[in-house]
């Protein structure tokens, strides 16, 4: 222990608290382990007693042909922790009660000396009616596995439509997971997981009012448009959604596109029980922390991975919302954590960018790795690399890295 030993109960007595086992919590966790030698106590709490590799989770069609088996998207917390100094507490979090240092879970209450919040990000609907209610997400496991079984089900039922029709599935929102998972959709070889005789959906990406792939390298968004079209998937440009309905999305022209199924890609905001937390809130809910991650007015309270908003001082840029960005921040965050316990001096957080690659279905990807742009197949097999050396390096307690 790194403090002297004191009574129960009192403040220095009490563990570091990480809130949420993603990417950023997890690495949390673990740099506090492995920083302080294991003489940190700390409690890891997750409403699932899984880490869920949420970057694979636009794989519908693998989900749709494994049907309850879903081992390739979780790493079980058990094995990772055992042997460290980090206990488990499964749990669903209810409130943060920072002046009290008290969490309340569905399951009990936890003090904490220290906490990182760590929660990651919910679908944003934006007010839109019927949005939350009518559409598919692929944020959750749970929401992936949903949509997974729902194009099954549309894929059988694709023969016996009448004429010449194919199911219609309509994505909305171009960022990155939007592109990765309509081309998933589209490339997926449904007539092997569904029927001999499943019709290939039409797959419509809705970019709303913002470009195709906003943000991203402009030689990468040319050549995944080349792509998509290749797959099938029509991109419709300009307009955002009004309204929701089963079997309906109005678009703002007033035009109604009519779909088998609809996916909610459009954007993320931080939890609510993060959002209610009085702290200061950038876009979305985000906590706005300091450059050290700390939240402003909380000593040894901190924010990690996308519920935080943040800008890199050194480029005046928003710091993203990625799982690359979140291991960055978790190391930064880990390290001035253990600063606050020893009355150190903490550092600020740096952004490096590594790079980005999107998945485009059939073994394709197009990215830009350290500003050098990468396509094709290697592109797909270098992504592949690396999401699984990220699980095996988390497997093995390593400082893991991803892109
Ligand atoms: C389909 C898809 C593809 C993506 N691809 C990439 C990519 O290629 N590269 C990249 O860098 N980023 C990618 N991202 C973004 C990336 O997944 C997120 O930025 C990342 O997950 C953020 O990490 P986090 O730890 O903040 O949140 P998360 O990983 O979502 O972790 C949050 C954790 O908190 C837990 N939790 C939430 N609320 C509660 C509660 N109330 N009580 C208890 N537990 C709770 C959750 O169970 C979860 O374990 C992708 C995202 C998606 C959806």
């Amino acid at each position: 222990m790194e403090s002297p030993p004191s009574a129960p109960g009192r403040p220095e007595s009490l563990p570091a608290v990480v809130l949420g086992a993603g990417y950023a919590g997890l690495t949390v966790a673990q740099e506090l382990h492995r920083r302080s030698r294991g003489k940190v106590p700390v409690v890891l709490i997750d409403r699932n007693p899984v880490h869920v590799l949420r970057t694979e989770l636009y794989e519908v069609g693998k989900l749709a042909s494994t049907g309850d088996a879903t081992d390739a998207w979780v790493v079980p917390l058990a094995g990772v922790l055992d042997g460290t100094s980090v206990a488990f507490r499964q749990g669903t979090v209810q409130s943060i009660d920072l002046a009290g240092t008290t969490i309340t879970l569905d399951t009990g209450e936890v003090r904490f000396r220290s906490l990182a919040i760590c929660l990651g990000s919910v679908a944003a609907y934006y007010g839109v009616p019927g949005a939350a209610e009518h559409t598919h997400q692929v944020y959750r496991l749970s929401g992936a596995k949903r949509l997974a079984a729902a194009i099954l089900q549309i894929e059988k039922a694709s023969t016996s439509l009448p004429g010449e029709r194919r199911p219609r599935i309509l994505i909305v929102g171009g960022g990155s997971t939007g592109t990765e998972l309509a081309a998933e959709i589209a490339t997926t070889d449904w007539r092997a997981i569904a029927d001999p005789h499943a019709r290939r959906p039409n797959v419509f990406l809705l970019t709303g009012s913002l470009p195709f792939l906003a943000g991203f390298p402009p030689a990468l968004v040319e050549r995944a448009e080349r792509v998509l079209a290749r797959s099938g998937v029509e991109l419709v440009r300009g307009l955002n959604v009004t309204r929701v309905e089963p079997g309906r999305v109005t678009l703002a022209d007033g035009s109604v596109f009519a779909c088998d199924a609809a996916v909610w890609c459009a954007g993320l905001e931080a939890p609510p029980v993060v959002r209610q937390l009085p702290v200061p809130h950038g876009r979305a809910g985000r906590v706005a922390v300091e450059a050290t991650l700390e939240i402003p007015g909380h000593s040894g309270v901190f924010a990690v991975g996308d519920v935080v908003e943040l800008q890199d001082p050194r480029t005046g840029m928003p710091v993203p919302s990625t799982a690359q960005a979140a291991l960055a921040e978790a190391r930064t965050a880990a390290r001035n954590l253990l600063a606050r316990w020893k009355g150190k001096s903490q550092v600020p957080f740096e952004y490096r960018e590594r790079g980005v690659v999107v998945a485009l279905g059939l073994g394709q990807a197009a990215g830009s790795v350290r500003k050098v742009p990468i396509w094709g197949s290697p592109a797909a097999l270098l992504k592949r690399i690396v999401q699984r050396d990220y699980a095996h390096s988390i497997e093995r307690g390593e400082p893991p890295t991803l892109i």
